[in-house]
């Protein structure tokens, strides 16, 4: 009740929830008192949570964003939505995200912009950036969010937040709105390392349902968080220390990492070569994975369909030129391109090789350090209209958090303080395939 009534309060400002079920979710919170009184006790029960509207959840509006599924209520549950349920955690509503989770600052939303808590004026960051506001306002204690290319670290970055994305295939994508399927995972954002841990225990695990999910034994990512760092070896690339960061931020990572000295850390310079060409390769294989996903919303089984048409190449085009943004389209497009005869060799077949290289630097990299810091984001939470009339500027916001999704590491941002405007800066750590409870360890340390 209490979340609610300030969701209530402070929704219709910040723009974070796209779907709020009163009803529903104090049925939910009925139904995880009765397990308790019957004597189930996990520690999730009966918690409050949201989830990024990329998640399919039954008897919801599941909108990804998109004019194109606005009145799509989905007949069942996504696995990391039934793992949730099934320990008992209360669903609080669905989050706002950029238009299917493509942009770094919720301004392609057909549901309107989300507003960052710490300034109004000022972008969460995206695209899961309803799932940080929502953190960040109190409205939700933890939620889930997505990344493709940085989604869940950098607006955890850009609103003060812990976020973490998982070694590609640790947690499930059944159910989760594909984007770029070789790219997407899904992750928890919360204020705490701590409650990260937590709420990955319950969304990490084996899912038949999923091709490309992981039959591993469980773990508790809980196990390392208490672990002294003296001895670790945290390694600072050459590549992202550069130009092209903003002072304040460099000022706060700097500090942050003096403080990982103190606690015995050591740092290292490593080298990844290949960093560079990170954001071109992504954002030709990013495109080129969603251009095929997207071809499923077509107006015929479910979601928008134009009220007009000649035939039926008419009302596919009518209904996907109605149903569709502006950013959609572009990646549509440039996906087409970079997969059709005559350019494939060119475009495609060389990103997928220069992300072997990038997967191969990191290996390179772990050999000589255990995690990897490095900012978040170039810069702390940008204005509206900043970056959004020029998508080159918009999609290098991303430079810091893109390799790691191309490599399929695990990757996390969490605060280390404040820059220009008293705005949050966000260290990323990045782990090794499988670090998670490393990585963890590093961030629960941090003060
Ligand atoms: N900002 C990146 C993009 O627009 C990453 C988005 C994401 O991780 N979903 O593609």
């Amino acid at each position: 009740g209490l979340f609610l009534d300030r969701i209530e309060r402070l929704n219709p400002t910040l723009n974070a929830f796209v779907t709020v079920d009163r009803d529903r979710t104090l049925a939910q919170a009925a139904e995880a008192d009765a397990r308790r009184a019957a004597g189930e006790g996990g520690p999730l029960l009966g918690i409050p949570l949201a989830h990024k509207d990329i998640f399919c959840t039954e008897g919801w509006l599941t909108t990804c964003g998109s004019k194109m599924l606005h009145n799509f209520i989905s007949p069942y549950d996504a696995t990391v939505v039934a793992r949730l349920k099934q320990a008992g955690m209360v669903t609080l509503g669905k989050l706002n995200m950029d238009e299917f989770a493509m942009g770094s600052s919720n301004e392609t939303s057909y549901f309107g912009p989300v507003k960052n808590p710490w300034d109004v004026n000022r972008v969460p960051g995206g695209s899961s950036g309803g799932s940080a506001a929502a953190i960040a306002a109190r409205l939700s204690p933890v939620v889930t969010g997505t990344d493709t290319g940085g989604s869940i670290r950098q607006p955890a970055s850009l609103c003060g937040l812990t976020g973490l994305k998982p070694t590609y295939g640790v947690v499930s994508r059944y159910g989760m709105i594909a984007f770029a399927s070789s790219l997407d995972q899904a992750g928890p954002m919360a204020k705490s390392a701590e409650d990260c841990a937590w709420l990955l225990n319950a969304m990490a695990g084996f899912d038949e349902r999923d091709s490309t999910s992981l039959q591993r034994e469980t773990e508790d990512y809980l196990r390392e968080l208490n672990q002294p760092l003296a001895g670790l070896r945290i390694g600072l690339p050459r590549e992202f220390f550069g130009a092209g960061m903003d002072d304040d931020v460099r000022t706060a990572v700097e500090a942050a990492l003096e403080q990982y000295r103190q606690l015995g850390a050591s740092t290292v310079e490593i080298s990844l070569p290949n960093s560079g060409l990170s954001v071109p390769a992504y954002y030709v294989i990013a495109p080129a994975e969603a251009s095929s996903n997207l071809s499923r919303f077509d107006g015929v089984r479910y979601g928008h369909r134009a009220a007009e048409y000649a035939d039926l190449a008419d009302m596919y085009s009518k209904t996907r030129a109605e149903g569709f943004g502006t950013e959609v389209q572009r990646r549509i497009l440039i996906g087409t391109y970079v997969l059709s005869h005559g350019y494939y060799d060119a475009y495609y077949l060389q990103a997928q090789k220069i992300r072997r290289l990038i997967a191969n630097d990191f290996v390179e990299a772990f050999k000589v350090c255990d995690v990897i810091a490095s900012p978040a984001s170039p810069s702390v939470a940008f204005r509206f209209g900043e970056k959004s009339a020029d998508p080159v500027q918009m999609y290098l916001s991303d430079i810091y958090t893109i390799s790691t999704n191309l490599a399929g590491l695990p990757g996390m941002s969490l605060p280390c303080g404040f820059g220009q405007g008293g705005m949050p800066v966000g260290l990323q750590l990045i782990g090794n395939w499988f670090g998670e409870a490393r990585m963890l360890n590093v961030a629960h340390q941090y003060q």
